[in-house]
């Protein structure tokens, strides 16, 4: 079956509608942009942050409320795409990192803040028995496989399609991007385990590492399925392999990561995004054998790795405020909050459906989702409805329809933004299709 005929015009007719009231309610964000593409390519420095007709410009957020510049109020559900976990006035973070300010910046030494958060990463996750600080994600993946290499005098890096591991670690469903960097990458298809194996095994002898995200995160929240992940750890160990969780985005799924909650235990675990508190921060870790590498064979440079504002956020961060319970909780609402926002999708039976896992999810157009796709135009449409309908009704999340919970969001605005998609889908039932339908 397809969607309702006629679709196509009365889709496009619904997208103008929506995107001539998104211009008419933003004329300073418009403005903005005019100005700013003067001086950086697409009027920005962050690509996923660029979205047509022209991205909101925010001007400022507390707890989980943002403002942008047109004066319009927001609830944030797009959590900095998981940075943002403590929302954007956490009293205790902002004392830490004035605190930290007032002690001086950029001391060039190392301190006590950076080695107490070092503890408490090694104290939580089960495979991490050293660990090193980054700037970024994308710094600390570029480590750990880089250490990878080093440690098993082999080139190769399997990644997955779908999957992202930073800016400069970008795999499309059909393959690496063009600002990929130049690894010896081979690659198979997330979810697959016997393909995954097969390629390990056709590869065994120059085999550095298996790079995975355990859930796909900005792949779309795909869930890695048990199955795959540990025929990964099984595979890699068989061959001398080493297994790096890509933990970035999933390591807020429980105090240890989501390899907790999993119970399997990669090499290396890479982490970033609100580790520090919402301050920049990267971190890559594991078996002692090989991060001791940076003991003198390996050299590890980076200007701000210990940056004084990170750590001293960091520290506050995980030691106080993302506890063991915290985690859970924020794990068991996104769990709730996700089944309330299905459970109206399918009473309505449309093709539309909240992927993911704990505080994490993503809408797709299509029902069910277990490997990353080529969204087809129609879905690349309905998604940009969708954004478009959710700002309208004041809700701000990633425009490709992510949403990253964070501790400050209020309940009763979770349960607006249920009704919210309900609208959406009950509007637009003839444009969604039935759930059968293959996009
Ligand atoms: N790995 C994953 C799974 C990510 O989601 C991201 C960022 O979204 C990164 C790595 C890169 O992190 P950063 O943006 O801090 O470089």
């Amino acid at each position: 079956m397809s969607a309702a005929p006629g679709w196509n015009s009365e889709l496009e007719c619904r997208l103008i509608e929506a995107r001539n009231s998104f211009i008419a309610r933003h004329p300073q964000s418009c403005e903005l942009h005019d100005q700013a593409r003067t001086v950086m390519p697409s009027g920005n420095t962050r690509s996923v942050l660029y979205y047509q007709p022209f991205p909101i410009a925010m001007d400022r957020g507390e707890g989980s409320t943002l403002w942008d510049i047109d004066g319009h109020e927001f609830v944030d559900l797009c959590g900095e795409y998981t940075a943002g976990l403590f929302g954007h006035s956490d009293l205790r973070i902002r004392a830490a990192v004035q605190e930290a300010m007032a002690r001086g910046m950029n001391l060039a030494a190392v301190g006590r803040a950076e080695c107490e958060l070092a503890k408490l990463i090694c104290a939580r996750f089960p495979s991490i028995e050293l660990v090193r600080f980054t700037n970024s994600g994308t710094e600390a993946n570029l480590m750990a496989l880089t250490a990878a290499r080093v440690h098993t005098c082999r080139d190769k890096i399997l990644a997955f399609r779908g999957g992202y591991h930073g800016g400069v670690l970008l795999f499309t469903p059909h393959g690496p991007s063009a600002v990929t960097v130049p690894f010896p990458f081979v690659l198979a298809d997330y979810n697959d385990p016997d393909a995954a194996a097969a390629v390990i095994e056709q590869n065994r002898h120059g085999l550095a590492a298996v790079i995975v995200e355990p859930m796909l995160g900005s792949g779309g929240c795909i869930p890695g399925k048990i199955g795959f992940l540990k025929a990964l750890r099984k595979a890699t160990s068989e061959v001398g392999a080493l297994l790096i969780f890509d933990e970035v985005m999933t390591s807020r799924m429980s105090e240890g990561g989501l390899q907790t909650r999993l119970g399997i235990v990669p090499d290396l675990t890479t982490l970033g995004k609100y580790m520090a508190g919402g301050m920049s921060f990267g971190a890559f870790g594991g078996r002692a054998d090989v991060m001791s590498l940076f003991e003198g064979r390996l050299p590890h440079a980076g200007t701000f790795n210990n940056n004084a504002l990170s750590m001293a956020a960091g520290r506050v961060a995980l030691g106080e405020i993302f506890t063991q319970d915290a985690a859970e909780e924020l794990y068991e609402r996104g769990e709730r909050l996700r089944a309330s926002l299905n459970g109206r999708l399918m009473k309505l039976g449309v093709a539309m459906h909240f992927n993911g896992m704990g505080s994490l999810a993503t809408a797709h157009f299509r029902v069910p989702v277990c490997r990353p796709y080529m969204p087809t135009a129609r879905e690349d449409r309905l998604r940009e409805l969708f954004f478009l309908d959710m700002v309208q009704a004041g809700f701000y999340l990633a425009r490709r329809g992510m949403i990253a919970l964070s501790l400050p969001v209020r309940q009763s605005d979770l349960d607006r933004f249920v009704d919210a998609v309900g609208g959406f889908a009950d509007t637009h039932q003839c444009l969604l299709g039935p759930v059968d339908t293959v996009a």
